[in-house]
C-alpha cells in the first residue's frame, strides 16, 4: 500500500472484511480505505493508519465493504413499466403493452422513472450503469441528482421516436450530449443504436462515424433472439455479429447487450476484436430468449460484464440477484457445477463492467480507483456464518443488505436514508407514473398448474 502517513484525507472508512477486487483479489479483515477528492488513496489493516489525520471518519463495524456494482446494460427509467406485463409473448409484450406507452413518453416521465430506478439500484448496490432509452438529458439530470455513475446512450432507431423525428436527429441529439457532459466528472457519453433490426446500414454506419469523429463507445443490443439472427439473414445476408463486423462496429470500445445467439466463429469474433458482452441472465429468462454462452466467452479470455436490463423485463435493477442468476444459469445449462464460479460472476459485475463502460480503473478498491463502493451489513441472518465472503456476495447475499452506498468519495445511501433524494416525495411522485402508464387489461392465465 502507499505510506498513508504523507498525506491528510476526506474519509478514512473501516469495516471488518474488504473485499478489494484487486488484482490479486485480496479479502482484508479489519481493513481500512483512505479516500480524497473522490479516489482511494491508500489500502489496508486498520493498523497501517492509526497516524492518519482524517477529517472525518465512518466506522461501518460489522459490515463488508466492496467495489460498487456495474450495471453494464440497462433502460433505468423503465421503471415505471415494473410488473405491468409479464408472462406475454414477446411481440404481444411489446406491440401491446410496452409500445403504445411509449410513444406518450415526455422527459419528465423519463426523469421520474430514472430517479426511481437510481434510488433502488442505490439500495442494492449498484453504483454506475449504462443506460440506453430516449431523452437521455431526462435521465442524466436524474442521475446527477442522485450522484451515481453512468455512461448515457440516446437510443437510435430508423423510425420516429417521441424524442426524434429521424435518427439524424437522434445523432445530432448525441453530439450536443457528448459536448454539454464532457467535463461532467460522472457523466459520459456513448452512441447506442438500438439493434440491428430497428436500424439500418446507413444508420449503424453513421453510428460509427459519429463514434469514430467523438472517440465515444458504441453500446448495441445484438444477438439477443433467434428471430433477430432470421431476420437478419434475410434482410442482409449475414448473422448479427458479421453484419456489425463488416460495417466496423465491433472494436475494444464497443459493448454488446445480451449475446445470446452465438455461435464458436461469433465467440471468436467478438474476443478478436475485444468487445465486452453485457450478459443479462434474468431477463433472458423472463423473455425465454435462451442463454448466452458465457462458459465459451470466458474460455476464450473475454470477461463479460453482466445487466439487468429494464424493470420491464426483469423486473428488477438488482446486481446481487443478477450475480446469483448468473452464477445458477449457466450451471444448469451446461450440467456443470463448476462453470461461473463465484469469483468470476463477481469479476464479471466490478471489473468487467468497468470495461463496459470504458471506465477501467472502476470496479476495485485500489489506490488511485474512484471511490465508489458499498456496505453489507454483516449481521444479517442469511450472511452467518461466513466462510467465504465471495461465496455470500453471489449466493447468499439479496442486496438488501447493503447498508452504504459511495460515488466518488460521497456518501448516497447510509442506513436505510438516501442522502441525495427526497424518497418521501419520491415515493408520492412515483404514483404518477401508474396514472400516467394507465391500468393495463391483462387476460388472467386460466391454465391449469
Ligand atoms: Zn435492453
Amino acid at each position: 500500500m502507499k505510506e498513508p502517513e504523507n498525506h491528510s484525507c476526506q474519509w478514512l472508512i473501516t469495516a471488518a472484511v474488504i473485499v478489494t477486487q484487486d488484482d490479486g483479489r485480496r479479502i482484508l479483515d479489519n481493513g481500512a480505505v483512505a479516500v480524497a477528492d473522490g479516489r482511494v488513496t491508500a489500502v489496508g489493516p486498520v493498523s497501517d493508519f492509526a497516524d492518519l489525520s482524517v477529517e472525518k471518519r465512518l466506522d461501518l463495524g460489522n459490515a463488508l465493504l466492496m467495489p460498487g456494482l456495474i450495471n453494464a446494460h440497462t433502460h433505468v427509467s423503465m421503471t415505471f413499466f415494473r410488473g405491468l406485463a409479464d408472462d406475454l409473448p414477446l411481440m404481444k409484450w411489446l406491440t401491446e403493452y410496452i409500445f403504445p406507452r411509449e410513444q406518450r413518453l415526455d422527459p419528465d416521465i423519463v426523469e421520474l422513472g430514472a430517479l426511481l430506478g437510481c434510488a433502488e439500484m442505490l439500495r442494492t448496490g449498484a453504483t454506475s450503469f449504462a443506460d440506453m432509452y430516449l431523452f437521455e438529458d431526462a435521465v442524466a439530470a436524474a442521475v446527477d441528482k442522485a450522484g451515481l455513475r453512468c455512461l448515457l446512450g440516446e437510443a437510435v432507431f430508423a423510425f420516429p421516436t417521441p424524442a426524434s423525428a429521424t435518427a439524424e436527429e437522434s445523432l445530432a441529439r448525441i453530439r450536443r450530449q457528448a459536448e454539454r457532459y464532457k467535463a461532467h466528472p460522472r457523466l459520459s457519453v456513448a452512441v447506442m443504436p438500438h439493434t440491428v433490426y430497428t436500424t439500418t446500414p446507413e444508420i449503424l454506419a453513421a453510428c460509427r462515424d459519429l463514434a469514430d469523429d467523438l472517440k465515444l463507445p458504441v453500446h448495441i443490443h445484438l444477438a439477443e433472439t433467434r428471430s433477430e439472427v432470421e431476420s437478419c439473414l434475410e434482410q442482409h445476408g449475414r448473422r448479427p455479429v458479421a453484419y456489425c463486423r463488416d460495417l466496423g462496429l465491433l472494436r475494444p470500445s464497443t459493448s454488446v447487450a445480451h449475446g445470446v445467439e452465438l455461435n464458436d466463429g461469433e465467440l471468436d469474433i467478438l474476443a478478436q476484436a475485444g468487445v465486452t458482452v453485457a450478459h443479462n441472465p434474468r431477463s433472458n429468462m423472463k423473455l425465454a430468449s435462451g442463454v448466452a454462452p458465457v462458459p465459451g466467452m470466458l474460455s476464450r479470455g473475454m470477461l463479460p460484464a453482466l445487466g439487468t436490463d429494464g424493470a420491464a423485463s426483469n423486473n428488477a435493477l438488482n446486481m446481487f440477484a443478477e450475480m446469483s442468476a448468473c452464477a445458477l444459469l449457466h450451471k444448469v445449462r451446461g450440467l456443470d457445477p463448476t462453470l461461473c464460479p463465484a469469483q468470476i460472476v463477481l469479476d464479471m459485475a466490478t471489473l468487467g463492467g468497468a470495461k463496459a463502460l470504458g471506465l477501467e480503473g472502476l470496479g476495485r478498491i485500489t489506490p488511485g480507483a474512484p471511490a465508489d463502493m458499498i456496505a453489507l451489513d454483516l449481521s444479517s441472518p442469511n450472511l452467518q456464518p461466513l466462510y467465504r465472503p465471495v461465496s455470500h456476495l453471489v449466493y447468499a447475499a439479496s442486496g438488501h443488505e447493503v447498508m452504504m452506498t459511495m460515488v466518488d468519495g460521497r456518501p448516497l445511501y447510509h442506513n436505510g436514508q438516501w442522502l441525495t433524494i427526497d424518497y418521501p416525495l419520491l415515493l408520492k411522485e412515483a404514483a404518477k407514473l401508474k396514472k400516467w402508464a394507465g391500468v393495463p387489461s391483462m387476460p388472467l392465465s386460466a391454465g391449469a398448474y
